[in-house]
Order: C-alpha cells, then sequence, then structure tokens
C-alpha cells in the first residue's frame, strides 16, 4: 500500500515559528522565559498543589510520621507524563519536610565519581531529586542501592585480584526520583522505594482552578467562561495550561484590552492552531493518516513514524499517551487504530466493518 510521508514544515505547524517549539508539548521547553515563568508558577506547598489526592494523602501522613519521628521520609518515586508535576512535587516535599534539596538528572550522571561527589555533600535529611532516573547508566545506579539501603557508598578501588570495596558512610538522605517510563527502571532499584506514585492526567475542573490561580499570579483578568476554554484544550497538562494561558494572555494584551474573555481565549487558541480537544496539527494529522491511509487502522508503530517523519520513540511517548487518553486512538497487538470519536472530531464518515468502538 503506498502513502503519502507528510513533511512537518512550517506552514503545517504555524505556531511553532516563533518559538521553535510545539505549543501542546508537555515536556519542558528550553525557553529562558518560559522556564523563568514556570519557577514562579510553582505551587509552594501541598494546598497549592492542585488534584492528584490519591498521593497527596499518603504523601502527608508520611511527612508528618517522618517530622515526628525526626527522620528523613522514606526515598519516593514519582512517575507519569511529561508536565504533571514531579519536579514541583518534590520541591513541595523538601519545602514540608524543612530540609534542602539537590536536583539533577539521569543522564547528567555519566560516571561514579559524578553521584558520589553528590551524595557525599549531602547533609542529615537532605532530599536527592534525580529527573529522568531511568537514563542513569548500569554502574552508577548501583553505587544508588548501598546508598539508598545504608547510607553507605561502596566505592571499589583497584582492578583485578587487587581490588577491594571501600565503603563511605553518608548521611541519612531520601531520594526523590522522577521518570516517565517506569518499565524502563530495573526492579533492583524501583524496590529500593519506600513509595511508589503515578501522577495522573488532572481533571478539567483542576486544570481551571490551576488556570485561575496562574492567571492572578500573571495579574490578568480572566472572564465568563475563558478559564474553561483554556483548560479544555490544555490536554489535562498544568506545563501545558500555563503555556497555553501565558500566550492567550500575550493576545489578549495586543488585540485586546488585556483582559482574556472567552470570545479572545478561542480566537487566540485558534490562531495557535490548537483545536477544542487540545490537538494540533500533528496530532490531527496522525489521525488523519491511519483514516485516510488505512482505513482506520491497524497501523504498524514503525509506518505511523516514518510518515509523521518522527522517532518511534517520539511517537509512543509524546504523541500517542494523549490521544489514547482521550480515547481517539485505541492500541491492538496489530497497531493503532483510529477510534469513532476521531473520526467525529475529523468530521469523517466510519466505514461498517470498524463501527465496534
Ligand atoms: P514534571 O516534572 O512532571 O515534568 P513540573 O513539576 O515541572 O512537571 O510541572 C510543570 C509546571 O506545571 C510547574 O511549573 C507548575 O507551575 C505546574 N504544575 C504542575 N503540577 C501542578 C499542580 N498539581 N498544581 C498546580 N500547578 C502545577
Amino acid at each position: 500500500m503506498s502513502y503519502e510521508i507528510y513533511e512537518l514544515d512550517d506552514e503545517l505547524n504555524p505556531h511553532l515559528k516563533n518559538s521553535g517549539e510545539r505549543l501542546v508539548e508537555p515536556t519542558e521547553n528550553i525557553d529562558p522565559e518560559e522556564q523563568s515563568i514556570e519557577i514562579s508558577l510553582r505551587p509552594q506547598n501541598l494546598t497549592e498543589f492542585v488534584g492528584q489526592n490519591h498521593i497527596k494523602e499518603p504523601l502527608l501522613i508520611s511527612i508528618e510520621a517522618a517530622k515526628k519521628r525526626q527522620e528523613p521520609i522514606e526515598h519516593i518515586l514519582l512517575y507519569g507524563n511529561p508536565g504533571l508535576g514531579k519536579t514541583t512535587l518534590a520541591n513541595i516535599i523538601a519545602k514540608e519536610m524543612g530540609v534542602n534539596i539537590k536536583v539533577t538528572a539521569g543522564p547528567a550522571l555519566e560516571r561514579v565519581s559524578d553521584l558520589a561527589a553528590i551524595l557525599s555533600n549531602l547533609s542529615d535529611g537532605d532530599i536527592l531529586f534525580i529527573d529522568e532516573i531511568h537514563r542513569i547508566n548500569k554502574t552508577v545506579e548501583e553505587i544508588l542501592y548501598s546508598a539508598m539501603e545504608d547510607y553507605a557508598l561502596d566505592i571499589i578501588i583497584g582492578k583485578g585480584p587487587t581490588a577491594r570495596t571501600l565503603r563511605m558512610p553518608l548521611e541519612k538522605f531520601t531520594l526523590i526520583g522522577a521518570t516517565t517510563k517506569l518499565n524502563l527502571l530495573s526492579s533492583p532499584l524501583r524496590d529500593r522505594f519506600g513509595h511508589v506514585f503515578h501522577l495522573n492526567f488532572y481533571e478539567d475542573s483542576d486544570i481551571e482552578k490551576i488556570i485561575n490561580r496562574n492567571a492572578k499570579l500573571l495579574e490578568v483578568e480572566i472572564k465568563n467562561d475563558a478559564d474553561k476554554t483554556i483548560a479544555v484544550r490544555s490536554r489535562k497538562t498544568p506545563r501545558i495550561a500555563n503555556r497555553l494561558l501565558k500566550r492567550v494572555r500575550d493576545y489578549a494584551q495586543v488585540k485586546h484590552n488585556g483582559i482574556i474573555d472567552n470570545e479572545i481565549a478561542r480566537s487566540a487558541l485558534e490562531m495557535l492552531n490548537v483545536d477544542e480537544y487540545g490537538l494540533d496539527e500533528i496530532d490531527r494529522k496522525i489521525l488523519h493518516f491511519i483514516i485516510d491511509n488505512f482505513a482506520g487502522g491497524p497501523v504498524g508503530l514503525n509506518t505511523l513514524s516514518s510518515a509523521i517523519a518522527e522517532e518511534m520513540d517520539t511517537v509512543e511517548t509524546i504523541y500517542e499517551p494523549f490521544l489514547l487518553q482521550i480515547g481517539m486512538l485505541e492500541r491492538t497487538p496489530r497497531g493503532r487504530k483510529a477510534t469513532s470519536k476521531a473520526y467525529a472530531h475529523l468530521g469523517k464518515k466510519m466505514p461498517k466493518q470498524n463501527n465496534q468502538y
């Protein structure tokens, strides 16, 4: 079967022209302005941290118990899609515990000495936050085992028959690991975490709360359901909600009197090419490709990835999770299928044999 290879150039993605980034992508943007806004909007305590009650409640109890015992809280693993609040939560835990937090990421810990230097500089009770912990290399990871279990660094000195292990004591600390891919974590590492928390996509009502709180912090007025309009297009992800709010605020300031009302929010988001489900041109291309070229699927990940000129890993971790979450895509053993919701959204008629959804 032949099909068209979609070239995702600027013409298809007009909003990419300004930032060089995809607007509805949940991963962190390298733009310094966005980074500083993110930090300024970050909730400072568990009360300000909206939603995720299944995590907040047990966490509060663990924090209180650890404080009472005057011990560090158990090691915590946070997993979930980018932009759902893992870094924010790690910082809040440090604040609630009243301790320092050191932040690093898996890929930054290339050698054993990188990790050893960080661990030996931690003070009693400190938190070490390792983002993307699944990307830590195996030799460095093994150092973590004794550090987490016995608060000790086992360093091997020398090679061959004369090699010996030197054990250096460490201060008691808490490791908070964050990952988007729990399945890539080895079980010896996973088993050393006392708590494993999964961050879910947010309810639209929670995203609305975040938008209203942040509009206040950004000193912009938002009225008559504009919060709802932005929320439903934010892909259930706070980072995207913040990004859209900022773009709509800019639009309101340039085109209007700075106040965000429903009409302004709608026209800003239309200009930014984000539709009422929060889908952009690339998402729609994926759905169109499956529907137009494969009669709704199934389509293998490989074919889909080359059709939109992206790595398979990017399609699996960036594009697919949200399309699956909102029920526009279905994963089957034979490949990806577009659902009746996807057909309806694109205004297409579903072929009869696919009507089982
Ligand atoms: P992750 O580490 O999972 O990629 P972050 O913790 O960096 O995500 O969150 C991205 C941004 O989203 C934060 O700067 C914060 O402003 C906002 N945010 C995340 N979770 C929440 C929440 N539960 N309540 C309010 N804002 C949130």
